[in-house]
């Protein structure tokens, strides 16, 4: 095992079992304490609209039973919600200066090439992170502040950075690069990154898990999709394509954002509809997918808006499929021989319509449905595929925050062995 650097006088005991796992967004904090014994919830919550007049402090302490709390008051900064979040995890007996608090794990999305796993932050990997938000201008800033932030609370305790690229670093260049100019590329870091690595790597290999096999042994395509959503071809446990790029707006029909798009609509729109780069951007990254198609990113107001015969929504969701269907075609020829198709966060895990959609018609892909087994509803990963068809078909509910604080864990595992 390599040895990582941990700040001086850390804190690391033989016994600390618990991670606090840390996820700031631009204006939101999203939080969780987990024991890694059983992987039990000690408590999570959510900070909201930071920095605006009145941010929403929502706490639910999960160890020792207590209600929800929720507290509306104003947060300036990451820096005063974290504070605040200190104080409610302290007062269930929780605090940051417990003995037997391990790390603090933070989501941060764009690692670029650099990071390839989960990394003890130094002064070095802040500053390697800070040059990275040109490329990441909407979510490294906010990710930075967390990790300083905690830093000052713990500066004894590890503070561990896990990339959202990281997963997507095994892709092969001809699958990383645009087909534009080396040099411009090169010169600016332009080329595909992919996001949502932490979900693609755990639910493919709780895929392999479901199947009884090895990670390595199995091919699987993995759709996460949420708000966001992006596709991913996992080969023998490495991901070696995904939809997202450069940034999180390439690939799929989201909920607020295009996907796939001939990159001559945006001179267009420039040239032509006279709009400046910024309305442009605000265009393709909130008033586009299916918000832009139908006025709705919710896939449970879609369905019923289809069900109630609203073609404006029929039309959105065909739209929708069609684009998950083609990365299906796609994906499996990259991969040659899939063994599993596997849906997950909200609408994969939630919307019965939308998997049996997207599988509809590939039975010579090896695809097919059950629709018994679609329909049940269950927080447990499951085959959904009949026993005859020749790749499964699987909804693996993701949890982003269990993969972190693992990957974490061992990290920090590893260290203390390390210095034993
Ligand atoms: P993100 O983390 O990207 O914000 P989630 O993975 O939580 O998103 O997914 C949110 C989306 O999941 C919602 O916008 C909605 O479209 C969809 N969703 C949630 N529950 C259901 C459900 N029961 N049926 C259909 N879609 C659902």
């Amino acid at each position: 095992m390599t040895s990582v650097p941990v700040p001086e006088g850390s804190a690391v005991t033989s016994n600390p079992t618990r991670v606090l796992v840390l996820n700031s967004g631009s204006s939101s904090l999203k939080y969780q304490l987990i024991d890694m014994r059983d992987h039990s919830r000690l408590a999570m919550g959510l900070v909201e609209k930071i920095g605006e007049d009145t941010s929403a402090l929502v706490h639910t302490p999960l160890s020792g039973g207590g209600d929800k709390r929720v507290r509306e008051t104003r947060f300036a900064d990451h820096d005063e919600a974290l504070q605040a979040v200190a104080l409610e995890l302290a007062s269930d007996g929780l605090g940051l200066d417990s003995p037997e608090l391990a790390a603090i794990g933070h989501r941060v999305v764009h690692g670029g090439l650099k990071f390839s796993a989960p990394t003890v932050v130094t002064d070095e990997v802040l500053e390697e992170i800070e040059r990275l938000v040109p490329v990441a201008p909407l979510h490294n800033p906010a990710n930075i502040t967390g990790i300083k932030t905690a830093r000052a609370l713990r500066p004894d305790l590890p503070q561990v950075a896990v990339f959202d690229t990281a997963f997507h670093t095994t892709m092969p260049e001809y699958a990383a690069r645009y087909a534009i100019d080396v040099e411009t590329a090169d010169a600016h870091r332009i080329r595909r990154y992919g996001f949502h690595g932490t979900s693609h790597a755990y639910v493919s290999r709780k895929t392999a898990e479901l199947l009884g096999r090895a990670p390595s042994e199995v091919n699987v395509i993995v759709l996460h999709l949420g708000n966001g959503a992006s596709a991913s071809a996992v080969q023998g446990g490495r991901c070696v394509d995904t939809s997202m790029g450069l940034t999180p707006l390439e690939g799929l029909v989201m909920g607020t954002r295009s996907g796939d798009l001939d990159p001559a609509v945006i001179f267009h729109l420039e040239r032509v509809a006279g709009m400046s780069t910024d309305e442009i951007d605000t265009l393709l990254n909130k008033k586009s997918g299916l918000v832009g198609l139908c006025g709705e990113n919710d896939m449970r107001e879609i369905r019923r808006r289809i069900d109630e015969g609203d073609k404006q929504a029929e039309l959105a969701f065909e739209i929708y499929i069609h684009r998950l269907k083609k990365y299906i075609g796609a994906y499996s020829a990259v991969l040659g021989r899939v063994d599993a198709v596997a849906f997950t966060a909200g609408v994969g895990e939630n919307a019965a319509p939308v998997r049996a959609a997207a599988v509809a018609g590939l039975a010579e892909l090896g695809l097919a449905v059950d629709a018994d087994l679609n329909s049940v509803r269950s927080d447990e990963p499951r085959i959904i595929s009949p026993e005859y068809a020749r790749v499964a078909v699987a909804v693996v509910p993701t949890d982003e925050e269990l993969e972190i604080a693992n990957q974490v864990y061992d990290l920090v595992a590893a260290v203390d062995n390390n210095d034993n």
